[in-house]
């Protein structure tokens, strides 16, 4: 075992959601949440002072691209001996902008790659909404967010957390939260209670592949949650030149059903009327 130093005196910036595990146990739960990384390439966004990085190589990650925006933690990452035999990728950026799939094809990486991260809050949602619609490349995901974004992702209609989130993961992985962490798990705590959310790939034929329009019917209905459907979803059937009425009636959901009980059958259903009846 390789024994680097973490960067443990590192002081944090909050600005980029710095909140850092040291826990050998933790590390190593998450870096197997979402199955065993050996052989596999991995990509890990925000490995800071390298803990989680640290054991998803004892895992056999091969190769790992670690993206970091800060650059004090890419600088100590390079001078790891797994960067200068290529195993380790370190790329300095912000992960919102860095093409993954150009770093995987110049690592000569297998695809698809699992996602392994404890993501800064600030940008996590965002990425993974990107991940979720990645074609090919992408496989699967165990990622750290604060509990309450977990809860979204893996919530069953009823349920309060069930919402957007919740029916575009759910369209293309099987979610499930592996494990809850406090506050006092990380350095520094932060205010509130992590949990790590696994996402596996559907098969092929079960997902639904239209996730541009699942978020478009998603984000309608669920944007005025306490409304009936046909009222939540007058604007967005006037847009398409339709009534709400008829396009619910295509997709057999109640027009007087609120949002929350529909499940992901019913959005597919949604989202499909709404391609054939309003273009
Ligand atoms: N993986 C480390 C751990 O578990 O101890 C650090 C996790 S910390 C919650 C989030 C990390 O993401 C920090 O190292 C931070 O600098 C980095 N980060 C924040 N915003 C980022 C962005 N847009 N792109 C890439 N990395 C980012």
């Amino acid at each position: 075992m390789d024994e680097t130093p973490p960067l443990t005196q590192a002081p944090a910036r909050k600005a980029l959601g710095q909140h850092f595990l040291f826990d050998p146990d933790i590390l190593r739960r998450m870096a197997m949440a979402a199955g065993d990384p050996a052989g596999r390439a991995v990509i890990e966004v925000g490995p800071g002072p390298g803990g989680l990085t640290r054991a998803l190589l004892e895992a056999g990650a091969q190769p790992l691209i670690v993206v970091e925006a800060d650059p004090r933690f890419a600088e100590a990452l390079r001078t790891w001996p797994e960067a200068a035999s290529g195993r380790l990728v370190v790329i300095e950026g912000d992960a919102r902008k860095v093409d993954l799939v150009a770093a995987l094809a110049e690592a000569d990486a297998a695809v698809p790659a699992m996602i392994v991260a404890n993501l800064p809050y600030n940008v996590g949602t965002p990425l993974l909404v990107d991940w979720l619609k990645a074609a090919g490349w992408r496989g699967e995901m165990a990622l750290m967010f604060q509990k309450e974004v977990a809860q979204r992702i893996c919530a069953a209609p009823g349920e309060s957390h069930y919402g957007r989130l919740a029916v575009l993961s759910q369209a293309v992985c099987a979610c499930h939260i592996a494990f809850t962490l406090p506050p006092g798990a990380f350095r520094p705590p932060p205010k509130v209670d992590s949990a790590v959310a696994v996402l596996r790939p559907l098969a092929p034929e079960d997902r639904f592949e239209d996730l541009q329009t699942l978020e478009t019917v998603s984000a309608a209905a669920f944007g005025q949650r306490r409304k009936m459907l046909r009222a939540a979803l007058k604007s967005l059937a006037k847009q398409r030149g339709i009534a709400a009425e008829d396009w619910l009636e295509a997709a057999g959901i109640e027009p007087t059903a609120r949002a929350e009980t529909v499940d992901q059958a019913g959005f597919r259903r949604l989202a499909k009327a709404l391609v054939s009846l309003g273009g």
